[in-house]
């Protein structure tokens, strides 16, 4: 199995998704499935939690 990269927020997960806004790779956690964008950019953008 090939990991992909690092989610970039944690650090430490493997990442599964790709911030549509960054284009940072992040893990589950730290991705937003409903609006596409990481927890960081979510958070920035003023986006719904
Ligand atoms: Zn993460
Ligand atoms: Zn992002």
């Amino acid at each position: 199995m090939s990991v992909t990269g690092i989610c970039h927020v944690c650090e430490s997960a493997a990442a599964r998704h790709t911030c549509e806004l960054c284009g940072q790779a992040v893990c589950r956690d730290h991705w937003r499935s409903t609006t596409g964008v990481c927890l960081a950019c979510a958070r920035g953008t003023g986006g719904e939690m």
